[in-house]
């Protein structure tokens, strides 16, 4: 029978993962796209119909995904086979328990994170491990690009070039130039959480702990050129530090310019990207929602955004005994993007793989029952979707490694 599939969000990362799908209409015949507000749920069905002449039937709805009897509703009296949740991390347990209770499999892109707190780890989803399993459902967690390919990259050397890899560094590029002096690429609350964190990284069995952009590094990008890059704290470290044995230190280090920094550095001296609530004319407001509300829609700056991504991840181990390193990565244009989406790549290069990732579930690729890191699968199916649905990758056997 034709699978239904249920997309709650419908911003930046939603909008190139409604495109693919249309894109994909075998696997994808008939979806649902669900949000706060049904007008741009209608307006991107409209879009996506509009670009690819899919025969993708789609419909919306008006959904507040943190009611979690409201989101069991939908799903069931839409029938749906999966639920593709590509809202924000703090709706990411609420919607687990609608799956949960409506006996449907689920993926995401990002890790929980409580509102009130900057501070994201994956032990609130892996508690749901036992029930997922006792329903006989599948949660795949993190299937965008920086948790979700980077991960399936790793898998990938680990099973065709490795016996053990001892170090990874996760080297995430952003080369695009939007015109603006300050403007985030994805979600600005949830971007400018996590870059204003402390940096962590994974060494000898634990987290090593650094100041926000205290370790930085220059490196040379294929086809972006040179550019300054920050150690920052990154979720698939939690989960590769788990099912990559024998691992021994693991980094994330994210690409900023130095506008970006300065213009961050202003607005936390003044108070801006704090998530204190506080008191403005009588009412609550928490800063950093304000300021969400002043910065451009991530997803108005693909018609102005020039240059490429490059993410990918360096890879150190041994294979038959010999030292061997292993570069790889994926580059991608945010005009190329743009003319085949209508957006930014830092949004293509995650609604891509939350589209495949659905796909590994709905036609059996990958199977349950119980809750997944995306490492934790084979990865050579999603490998070749990659290269089939538009972020084709790259393999460098003789990489220059980060000091
Ligand atoms: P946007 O802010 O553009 O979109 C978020 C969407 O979620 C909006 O459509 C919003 O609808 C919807 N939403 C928010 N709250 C609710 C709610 N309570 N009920 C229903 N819908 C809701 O974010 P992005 O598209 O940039 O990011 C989406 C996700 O992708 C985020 O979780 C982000 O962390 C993740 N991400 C992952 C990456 C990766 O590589 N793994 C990289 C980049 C992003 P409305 O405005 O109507 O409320």
């Amino acid at each position: 029978m034709a699978k239904k599939t249920l997309i709650i969000g419908a911003g930046g990362v939603a909008g190139v993962a409604v495109h693919k799908c249309c894109q994909n209409s075998e696997i994808f015949p008939d979806i649902m796209i669900a949000r706060s507000t049904k007008e741009k749920c209608d307006k991107l069905r409209e879009e996506a119909l509009a670009r690819t002449g899919s025969s993708t039937k789609i419909s919306t709805a008006q959904l507040d995904a943190m009611d979690v009897e409201a989101t069991t509703k939908l799903i069931k009296e839409y029938g749906a086979d999966l639920v593709l949740n590509l809202a924000l991390p703090y709706q990411d347990l609420a919607i687990m328990d609608a799956c949960l209770a409506a006996g449907v499999d689920y993926v995401d892109t990002a890790n929980y994170e409580p509102e009130d707190t900057a501070k994201f780890e994956y032990k609130w989803q892996w508690a749901y491990r036992d029930r997922y399993r006792d329903v006989g459902i599948t949660a795949l967690l993190g299937s965008g690009f920086d948790p979700g390919v980077t991960s399936v990259f790793s898998a990938y050397a680990l099973k065709h070039y490795f016996d053990e890899i001892h170090y990874i560094d996760i080297l995430d590029c952003n080369g695009g130039d939007h015109g603006y002096p300050f403007a985030t690429n994805f979600n600005p609350e949830i971007n400018i959480r996590e870059v204003s964190a402390q940096g962590s990284y994974w060494e000898d069995g634990q987290w090593v702990h650094t100041q926000p952009m205290e370790i930085k590094r220059e490196y040379d990008f294929a086809q972006v050129g040179k550019k300054d890059m920050y150690l920052l704290h990154h979720e698939e470290i939690e989960s590769l530090a788990l099912n990559i044995p024998g691992i021994k230190r693991i980094r994330f280090f994210m690409t900023f310019g130095q506008s970006y920094l300065t213009h961050l550095k202003c607005l936390e001296n003044v108070g801006m990207t704090s998530i204190e609530p506080i008191e403005f004319e009588g009412h609550q407001i928490i800063p950093l929602q304000f300021l969400k509300a002043v910065l451009p829609d991530p997803s108005s700056l693909g018609p102005r955004t020039v240059g490429k991504t490059n993410i990918g991840c360096i890879f150190q181990g041994v294979k038959d005994g010999k030292p061997r390193n292993l570069y790889i990565y994926n580059v991608c244009d945010h005009q190329e993007c743009y003319k085949e989406v209508g957006s930014q790549a830092v949004a293509y290069t995650t609604g891509v793989p939350a589209m495949i990732g659905a796909m590994m579930l709905l036609t059996g690729a990958w199977k349950g029952p119980g809750v997944f890191n995306i490492e934790e699968f084979d990865p050579d199916p999603f490998m070749d979707a990659l290269n089939k649905w538009g972020l084709p990758w790259v393999i460098d056997e003789n990489p220059v490694l980060v000091d």
